[in-house]
């Protein structure tokens, strides 16, 4: 089947990428969104807020929203707009290819699903999980990846933070403003965050630490109620009561698929110019968490997606070839669209781009997969 082709399609459908189909789609783009499929984790349509309860902290819902209802409303909101929504992942991209190739499926199919003048990305980044059981049954129920989020929740409460890096303390020195004590578990006797921020827990009197000790176990059924800790040295189990535990062992940002193709960070986030949202291929944006690991909320990821939107629109608009009809009727001229758009009569028209044959770019390297 020869691929079908899109101005935009996005890639990912969290707060970013709905909200860049919510403004390309209000901008006669009709955007393709590959939404991603249905998991157990945050890696889903919908993105990480599908795994949260209450969000009260994204403007405009005074009394909160649930996460899973305000991703269902932004998705519908897209759609009212003309946005086209697949429940499917991208398996593949050659982003260096005009127009960009998208594969949904076998990636090694000779031609891509998909193929698009500009790629929104917006594949977010998923929390790194203890991988217990317990995790999926409490996350939202007294268990988080959020602490900005979820605090809130807590006041006056016992809570822990298990992980030994700059965002465990920065989440537990930020935690103290509404627990009582928050104790956090690290897997060994020495810190791996920064100096600074060692100080700043070791001087706050809410914190305590539980060294040597890994999670062997979230306790409650319908919600927190504890948690096992076992020792690392001489394997003894205790329980610790908690009403809530914050992991914040690590984030990975969903950039597998770009890998090769993309300028990213050490950890792996997508590099963006900036104060924008454009990559270092020019019809490639990206917004939300994949370029994100700062703020990392549900109201900068989709302030990003606007970003991306109106990036990727303006974008496609310098590409148009301006025309103009003479009196004679002569064939239209095309210019420039900077001396075109100075000229009253030009109209603009799309340029004849090879929409129709997809050809992998020479000497490009095999995509990777993840
Ligand atoms: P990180 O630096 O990789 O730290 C992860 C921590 O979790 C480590 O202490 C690690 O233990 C522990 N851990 C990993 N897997 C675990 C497991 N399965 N069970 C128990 N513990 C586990 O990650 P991060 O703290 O998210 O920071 C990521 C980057 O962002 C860093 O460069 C950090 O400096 C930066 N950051 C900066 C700020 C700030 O400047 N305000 C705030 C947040 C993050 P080990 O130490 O034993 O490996």
């Amino acid at each position: 089947m020869p691929p079908t082709h899109h101005e935009v399609v996005i890639i990912g459908s969290g707060p970013a990428g709905l909200t860049a189909a919510i403004y390309t789609a209000r901008a006669d783009l009709a955007p393709l969104v590959l939404e991603g499929e249905p998991s157990s984790d945050s890696d889903q349509p919908g993105g990480q807020l599908m795994l949260t309860t209450d969000v009260e902290n994204f403007p405009g819902f005074p009394e909160g929203v649930m996460g899973p209802t305000l991703m269902t409303d932004m998705r519908a909101q897209a759609v009212r707009f003309g946005a086209k929504v697949e429940t499917v992942k991208a398996s593949r991209v050659d982003l260096a290819s005009t127009p960009i190739g998208i594969w949904v499926g076998d990636p090694d199919a000779a031609e891509p699903t998909h193929t698009a003048d500009a790629v929104i990305i917006s594949t977010g980044a998923r929390s790194v999980m203890l991988g217990l059981e317990a995790e999926e049954r409490l996350i939202g129920h007294g268990l988080s990846t959020c602490a900005t989020c979820d605090g809130f929740f807590f006041r006056d409460q016992e809570i822990a933070v298990v992980g030994g890096g700059d965002s465990a303390l920065e989440e537990a020195t930020f935690l103290t403003k509404f627990a009582s004590k928050v104790t956090v578990v690290h897997r060994r006797d020495e810190l791996r965050a920064s100096k600074i921020m060692q100080n700043r827990a070791f001087e706050n009197p809410k914190i305590e630490f539980a060294w040597n000790s890994v999670v062997d176990d979230v306790l409650g059924e319908e919600a927190v109620t504890g948690i096992r800790l076992r020792d690392t040295a001489t394997g003894d189990l205790r329980e610790l009561p908690v009403t809530g535990l914050f992991v914040a062992i690590g984030h990975r940002p969903n950039t597998d698929l770009f890998a090769g193709q993309l300028a990213m960070d050490d950890n792996g986030y997508l590099l963006t110019h900036p104060d924008r949202s454009t990559t270092d291929i020019p019809g490639v944006f990206a917004c939300g968490d994949v370029q994100d690991h700062t703020y990392r909320q549900a109201i900068t990821a989709a302030a990003s997606g606007c970003m991306a939107a109106i990036d990727a629109e303006r974008w496609l608009q310098s590409r148009q070839c301006w025309s103009t009809s003479g009196p004679s009727g002569a064939a239209p001229a095309r210019w420039s669209p900077q001396s075109s758009r100075k000229s009253p009569t030009s109209r603009p028209v799309r340029c004849a781009s090879p929409r129709s044959t997809w050809t992998r770019p020479p000497n490009w390297p095999a995509a990777t997969r993840s």
